[in-house]
């Protein structure tokens, strides 16, 4: 094979303008909260169609901070899709309340309105949804449940960064929706995410909540005094971070459109390859592909995954498997009493789930090589098991 240069399933684009971002933000006098937070806020808040932003520093702090803005308490229970990655059910369990877990459609693999209202009881307090690999919930079905049982809707749209449905944009679907910037999502400040509201009360306790639960911002403060009045953290985001966040951001309309592009070359190729089902995406939505997520089918699927896996990261292709449902982590069987057999879409899904490398600098040769490195891998599988 010409080209063996390993190719991950996702890695940011850094360039020389984010270089000099970030050596502009170092020599401002700014290193942590600084105009570049604000500035940051107002951009992300602008983009998702609504008034505030709070940049923290990661996604899950972003997820923590929304839980404490909505206020919920031991004895609450708060559903939630387990095709996820943990830190969306962590968030609920770092506030003492309950996750509880609503399987996922199988076309699209997004929590299904249907189940949530299965999961509705006298203790419920909200929703968080999923938009898994990128493709926006049914956002509408989803609000009137929330509406009709007077439930909090909160999106972890970590994967959905910059998508929309039905002509409005991520971000404005929910009470607060929160992002991750994290290197493999869409646009990175290293470590970093943000909770975004159009509500200025959850806006001012999550502020707060990122300040140890300190009630004014410094800036502000005319002399010492200050209280406390929540339990906080120190989440604070720095300005160096934000400075390198809002200079991805310029660039982000166009990394959208290669990830679409590639998730497209993907879609037509596996086309016809009877072992692979792709991911429906819904036309009210507009995709944000954060994964291209394949599914294989067919009896002994799993052990085929495995060799599909095993087989592409010998030929430098770091396909990635999102994700073990988190009703089945230890943890969560433990402390929460979940187990095999609670979710049955997401378990199926799960044994056959296979994520491709897509990020905006994967190159037209790139594609071509994982799709024929896919389809050498299905048919090497399936020769090794004519032979038994
Ligand atoms: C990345 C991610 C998170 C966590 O974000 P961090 O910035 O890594 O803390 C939470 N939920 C989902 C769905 C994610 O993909």
């Amino acid at each position: 094979m010409g080209n063996t240069k390993n190719i991950p399933y996702g890695c940011q684009s850094v360039d020389e303008q984010d270089l000099k971002a970030v050596a502009d933000a170092l020599t401002s006098g700014w290193l942590t909260t600084g105009p570049k937070v604000d500035e940051f806020e107002e951009a992300v808040a602008r983009l998702s169609g609504v008034q505030y932003g709070v940049a923290v520093s990661s996604g899950t702090a972003a997820l923590h901070a929304a839980m404490f803005a909505f206020n919920i308490k031991e004895g609450d229970e708060v559903i939630l899709p387990p095709m996820t990655f943990a830190a969306t059910a962590n968030c609920v369990a770092y506030m003492g309340a309950t996750p509880v877990f609503a399987d996922v459609a199988p076309d699209t693999l997004l929590i299904d309105p249907v189940e949530v209202k299965k999961k509705i009881t006298s203790k419920t307090k909200g929703i968080i949804t999923v938009d898994y690999a990128g493709h926006p919930c049914d956002y509408n079905a989803l609000r009137k449940i929330a509406d009709k049982h007077g439930l909090f809707l909160a999106a972890d749209a970590c994967h959905s960064f910059g998508g929309s449905y039905s002509g409005s944009p991520v971000g404005s679907l929910a009470d607060i929706t929160t992002y991750s910037f994290h290197p493999v999502k869409h646009i990175t400040t290293a470590e970093g995410g943000m909770a975004v509201t159009e509500n200025p009360e959850y806006r001012k306790r999550m502020l707060r909540f990122r300040n140890h639960g300190i009630n004014a911002d410094f800036k502000e403060r005319p002399d010492w005094f200050y209280e406390m009045d929540d339990l906080g953290f120190n989440y604070r985001i720095s300005d160096i971070q934000c400075a390198l966040g809002l200079s991805q951001l310029k660039k982000l309309p166009q990394w959208l459109e290669r990830r679409r592009k590639i998730a497209h070359e993907y879609d037509r190729a596996f086309a016809d390859v009877n072992e692979i089902k792709i991911i429906g995406s819904k036309t009210e939505t507009k995709h944000a592909y954060h994964l291209y997520v394949i599914n294989l089918q067919g009896e002994g699927r799993e052990k085929l995954r495995r060799s599909v896996f095993t087989y592409l990261r010998e030929h430098g292709i770091g396909a990635q498997v999102h994700y073990i449902p988190v009703h089945l982590h230890p943890y969560y069987e433990k402390n929460y009493k979940t187990k095999s057999g609670m979710c049955p879409v997401t378990e199926k899904a799960y044994e056959g789930i296979l994520s491709l490398p897509i990020f905006p600098d994967m190159d037209n040769a790139a594609i071509e090589r994982v799709v024929k490195t896919v389809k050498s891998a299905i048919a090497t599988a399936k020769g090794q098991q004519c032979q038994k």
